[in-house]
């Protein structure tokens, strides 16, 4: 069994563990880094989104003489949520964004070197009243697996480096705990590993912490949670793959079908599953992966 130890364990490399390592580091604590995904990637999700985040009072909408301001962005958010009188977290939750997106995101990411197209997209745009009253959506140079990268490389070329462990192919299982709470955590490393039996000692890991901080996407990381969960307003959840999906939609009348339909070669339906991958009912992006890698 291998032994780590740190001030500070952060569950998960998607973003927000970057971010918080990265922070964590700048103050200078050591830190471990533990994700468990198969293919060893830094930034999650972030990998495949599109990369465009919602940003009022930056450089780029004044240089396209868009008048914005926290204040403007929480009117139109307060309007858009049709928040009821006992949401309060949810209202706090927009106030402190429409508040702080400047200094706490725009401004962090530009000082990590990231930098965002000179031209402020339309995002949810309030067509009826409800809804962004201006252009807001800051698409980042590389998109979303720009951003990955750029941050990933502001982790491992940070000057305090030598603090941080950085322990890809590391799943988490359980929490360490002693009488005061939480004092580290404990899982398997390769654990995608097929035919391994990763319960034997060699695979697993124990982390010593003083804190330790989740970020595993919440739910996200449990498909069948995400399925459990999911809103009946975006049709059925996601398939197990996106040949099963395509397999599926094909018997349905939409856009996607007709393509399928007018073109039954492989290379074509790949094609086409590529394109439509950021669709949320092909939000499966690992399994989509391998499934390409196969028909190709
Ligand atoms: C197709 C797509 C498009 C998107 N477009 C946008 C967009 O334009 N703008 C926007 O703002 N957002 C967008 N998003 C959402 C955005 O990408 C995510 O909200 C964000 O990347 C989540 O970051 P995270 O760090 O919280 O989680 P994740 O990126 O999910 O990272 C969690 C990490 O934790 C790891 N992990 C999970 N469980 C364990 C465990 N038990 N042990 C160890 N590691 C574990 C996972 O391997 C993963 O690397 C998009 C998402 C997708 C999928």
């Amino acid at each position: 069994m291998k032994h780590y130890q740190s001030d500070v364990a952060v569950i998960g490399a998607g973003l927000a563990g970057i971010v918080t390592a990265l922070e964590l580091l700048d103050c200078g604590y050591t830190v471990a880094l533990l994700d468990g995904s198969p293919d060893g990637a830094l930034g999650g999700q972030a990998n495949d989104a599109f990369g465009g985040m919602l940003l009022t009072g930056t450089a780029e909408q004044a240089r396209n003489r868009i008048k914005d301001s926290p204040e403007l962005l929480l009117a139109d958010w307060l309007r858009a949520g049709e928040f009821q009188a006992d949401d309060h977290w949810p209202k706090a939750w927009a106030t402190l964004y429409a508040e702080q997106c400047t200094p706490m995101i725009y401004r962090w990411l530009i000082a990590h070197g990231i930098r965002f197209f000179p031209s402020v997209q339309w995002v949810e745009r309030g067509l009826h009243g409800n809804g962004n009253s201006l252009p807001r959506y800051h698409i980042a140079w590389g998109c979303g697996r720009g951003i990955a990268s750029t941050l990933a490389d502001a982790l491992t070329q940070h000057p305090k480096a030598e603090n941080l462990q950085l322990l890809r192919g590391h799943r988490v299982e359980s929490f360490e705990q002693n009488a005061t709470g939480v004092s580290g955590c404990m899982g398997v490393t390769d654990y995608c590993l097929t035919g391994t039996d990763t319960n034997t000692e060699q695979f697993q890991f124990t982390v010593s912490s003083d804190n330790t901080v989740v970020c595993s996407s919440g739910i996200n990381g449990n498909l069948e949670k995400v399925r459990q969960n999911w809103d009946t307003c975006y049709d059925p959840p996601p398939f197990v793959n996106a040949w099963s999906a395509a397999k599926a939609l094909a018997a349905s009348p939409s856009v996607f079908s007709k393509k399928w339909r007018q073109n039954k070669s492989r290379k074509a339906l790949v094609g086409t599953v590529s394109q439509n991958c950021a669709e949320p009912w092909m939000a499966e992006p690992k399994p989509h992966r391998e499934v390409l890698r196969r028909v190709l």
